[in-house]
C-alpha cells in the first residue's frame, strides 16, 4: 500500500475550527443584528425625545403668548377703567402698573380711535400717530399678536434706560380693541414686548438635561427667517443666511437628520408649529429643536459597541466549548487508531471499547468483533495448513512406501531393495561385520502357471513371501526382484549361516503345502560381502548369488549352492 502524509489537521482542530468558526460568525451576527436594532431603537428614542422638547417648547410658547394677549384683552375691557377717559390719570396707573407686573412689556400705551397716542407708560410716544401701525389697524376689530420685529424707534426712545451697547430692540406686539359701555370703540390699547421673554422661556426649560445632551433650541417665523437662537444670538445664524431647513419632517412626532449651516455634521432635528388659537393670531412660528449626530446617537453607538463586546465573548466561549468536545470525540479516535496500529504490528492488543458516543461506540464494538473474528480465522487457517501439510506426508509416505513395495506380495521390490540393501552395505563396510545374501527361484514355476493358471501362480508367490517374512528377522531385507525371484539380504549374518538359512527355508517351502498347486520347490544361490576387498559391492554380491543359483538349478534344482 503506497504510503500516504495523514491531513494536516486534526479531527479535533477541524471541527473546533467548524463549529466555533460558526458560532463566532453566528453570535456576531445575532449580537450585531440585536445591536442594530438597539441602536434603531434608541435613535428612535433619541428623536422622540427631541420631539418631545420641540413640543413642550412650542406648548409654553403659545401659553405664555396668550397669557400676554389675554392681560391686553382683560386691561382692555375693564370698562370702569376707561370710562375715565383714555387719557386720565387712573389709566397712566394701571398701564405703569401693567409694566411693572412685566418687565418685558418694553411700553404700553392706549390710542383713541383716530390712532392718537393717549396715554403710555413714561409718556413715552404720547401724541404720537401710530394710525398706520399694524397693531392698531388690526386690533381695532380683534385681540391682536405681532410678527416679531426690530424696532429702531423703541430703542431710541429707551436707550437711555437701557444698555448702552444694546442691539436694536426686537418686539412683539400684543393689542386689544377698547369699547365703551354700548360696544362702541373707544381706541387701541397696545403692548410692545420685549423679544428676550422668549429667551427667558426656553432657558427656563433648557435646563439640566436638555444642556447636557447638547439640544438647542431655535425659533423661525412664518416666512422661514431665524428669529431665536440659543441664548438669544441670532447673528451668527443670520450671517450663515441660516433659514428654516427645508429638509425637514415638519410636525412629525419624529426627528430627522439634517444639515445645518453652521456645522458640517448634520443634527438630528425635530420642528413643531406653534398651534393656531384664530386666524388672526396665526404666527405660524416653528419651534425648532437639534441635537448633534453624535450626541443624539451617542447610547446607540455606546451599545453597539457593548453588543461587538459580548458577541466576542459569547464567541470564545463557544469555540472554548467546540474544542473541548471535539477533544472527547478526538481521543476515542485516536485510541482506537493506536489499538488497530498495535494489532496490525501483531502485537497482542485488544480494541478498547469506547463510550463517547454512540458512533464511537458502535465503531470501537465492530472493530473489537472483526479484529476478534480475525484472530480467530487466522487461528483456524494455521491449524488447517498443519493438518494438510500432515496429511500430505502420510500421502508422500505412502507413495514412497508403494514406490519401493512389490503390490503381490507386499515384500520389497527391486527399487526398495537396491536402497535398503545400499545402506546395510554401508553399515556394514563400517562396522566390518558379515553381511551375506540368498537369490532364490521358483522351480519350474511355468508350469505352476501352465496347469493352474495365473491366479493360482500368483497365490504361490504370496504364499512364499509370507514363509520368508515368518522366516526371517526383523533385521533382514526380504525382497521379490523378479516374476519367481527372490533375494534376502542378511546383516550380521556368515555366509554359512545364510547357507543354512537358505537351506532350512527350502525344506520348510518343500514341506509346506499351497492350496489347489499342493508341494513345490525353490533353488537358491549364497554370496557373502567380501570384506576385504574393498570394491566388492552390492552388484557383485548379487551376481555370485545369482550365479550360484544358476549352479543350483543345473545341479538338479530344489537344493542350495554358495558362491566361492
Ligand atoms: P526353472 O526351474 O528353470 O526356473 O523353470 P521355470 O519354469 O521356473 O523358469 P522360466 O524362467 O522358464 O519360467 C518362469 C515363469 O514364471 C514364466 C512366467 O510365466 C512365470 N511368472 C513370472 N512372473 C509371474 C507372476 O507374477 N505370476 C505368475 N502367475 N507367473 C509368473
Ligand atoms: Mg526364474
Ligand atoms: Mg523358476
Amino acid at each position: 500500500m503506497p504510503q500516504t502524509d495523514p491531513p494536516y489537521r486534526s479531527l479535533r482542530t477541524q471541527i473546533a475550527l467548524v463549529f466555533g468558526g460558526f458560532s463566532v460568525f453566528l453570535a456576531v451576527v445575532l449580537c450585531l443584528l440585536a445591536g442594530e436594532f438597539l441602536k434603531w431603537r434608541l435613535q428612535q428614542q433619541a428623536a422622540t425625545a427631541l420631539h418631545i422638547v420641540a413640543s413642550n417648547t412650542a406648548t409654553m410658547l403659545q401659553q405664555d403668548l396668550q397669557q400676554q394677549s389675554r392681560r391686553a384683552q382683560v386691561l382692555a375691557t375693564s370698562k370702569e377703567l376707561w370710562e375715565q377717559g383714555l387719557a386720565s390719570r387712573g389709566v397712566a396707573d394701571m398701564l405703569a402698573r401693567m409694566q411693572h407686573i412685566n418687565p418685558h412689556n418694553v411700553w404700553i400705551g392706549v390710542a383713541d380711535v383716530h390712532g392718537t397716542v393717549q396715554n403710555a407708560t413714561d409718556h413715552l410716544l404720547q401724541g404720537t400717530d401710530v394710525s398706520q401701525r399694524p397693531w392698531f389697524q388690526y386690533a381695532q376689530s380683534g385681540p391682536f399678536i405681532s410678527q416679531v420685529y426690530t424696532s429702531q424707534q423703541l430703542t431710541q426712545l429707551l436707550q437711555k434706560s437701557a444698555d448702552a451697547s444694546a442691539q436694536a430692540l426686537r418686539v412683539v406686539d400684543f393689542a386689544a380693541p377698547i369699547q365703551g359701555p354700548d360696544g362702541s370703540l373707544l381706541g387701541v390699547l397696545g403692548i410692545h414686548s420685549s423679544w428676550d421673554w422668549a429667551r427667558d422661556a426656553v432657558e427656563r426649560l433648557q435646563q439640566g438635561a436638555a444642556k447636557n445632551n447638547q439640544q438647542s433650541i431655535f425659533i423661525f417665523d412664518k416666512a422661514g427667517t431665524l428669529i431665536y437662537a440659543p441664548d438669544g444670538a441670532t447673528a451668527p445664524y443670520t450671517r450663515l443666511e441660516q433659514t428654516l431647513p427645508e429638509a425637514m419632517e415638519r410636525n412629525s412626532p419624529n426627528a430627522n437628520l439634517v444639515q445645518w449651516k453652521d456645522r458640517a455634521q448634520p443634527f438630528l432635528t425635530s420642528a413643531v408649529q406653534l398651534p393656531t388659537p384664530s386666524p388672526a393670531n396665526d404666527l405660524g412660528w416653528w419651534i425648532v429643536a437639534r441635537q448633534p449626530v453624535e450626541a443624539a446617537y451617542a447610547d446607540a453607538n455606546r451599545m453597539l459597541w457593548l453588543s461587538l463586546g459580548f458577541a466576542g465573548i459569547a464567541g470564545l466561549l463557544t469555540a472554548l466549548v467546540a474544542w473541548t468536545l471535539a477533544r472527547h470525540v478526538s481521543d476515542d479516535l485516536k485510541q482506537l487508531a493506536q489499538a488497530a496500529s498495535q494489532i496490525q504490528a501483531h502485537t497482542h492488543a485488544s480494541i478498547p471499547l469506547l463510550h463517547s458516543n454512540r458512533e464511537v461506540f458502535k465503531l470501537s464494538q465492530a472493530l473489537s468483533g472483526m479484529t476478534a473474528q480475525l484472530l480467530r480465522a487466522n487461528e483456524e487457517m494455521q491449524k488447517q495448513v498443519h493438518r494438510r501439510t500432515q496429511e500430505l506426508q502420510a500421502a508422500n509416505a505412502e507413495l514412497q512406501r508403494q514406490a519401493n513395495t512389490d503390490a503381490l506380495t507386499q515384500l520389497l521390490n527391486r527399487r526398495g531393495f537396491d536402497t535398503q540393501a545400499t545402506l546395510a552395505l554401508a553399515l556394514a563396510r563400517r562396522s566390518g561385520r558379515p553381511l551375506s545374501m540368498i537369490s532364490l527361484d521358483i522351480d519350474f514355476f511355468k508350469s505352476v502357471n501352465d496347469q493352474f493358471g495365473h491366479d493360482a501362480g500368483d497365490s504361490v508367490l504370496a504364499n512364499l513371501a509370507d514363509i520368508l517374512r515368518q522366516r526371517t528377522r526383523q533385521a533382514d531385507i526380504v525382497a521379490r526382484i523378479g516374476g519367481e525371484e527372490f533375494a534376502l539380504l542378511l546383516p550380521d549374518t556368515s555366509a554359512s549361516a545364510a547357507q543354512q538359512l537358505a537351506q532350512e527355508l527350502l525344506e520348510s517351502i518343500e514341506r509346506t503345502p499351497i492350496p489347489t498347486v499342493g508341494h513345490i520347490t525353490v533353488s537358491a544361490g549364497v554370496s557373502s560381502l567380501r570384506s576385504e576387498e574393498a570394491s566388492d559391492d552390492l552388484h557383485s554380491m548379487i551376481k555370485r548369488s545369482d550365479e550360484a543359483l544358476y549352479e543350483a538349478k543345473r545341479a538338479g534344482r530344489n537344493r542350495v549352492h554358495r558362491a566361492g
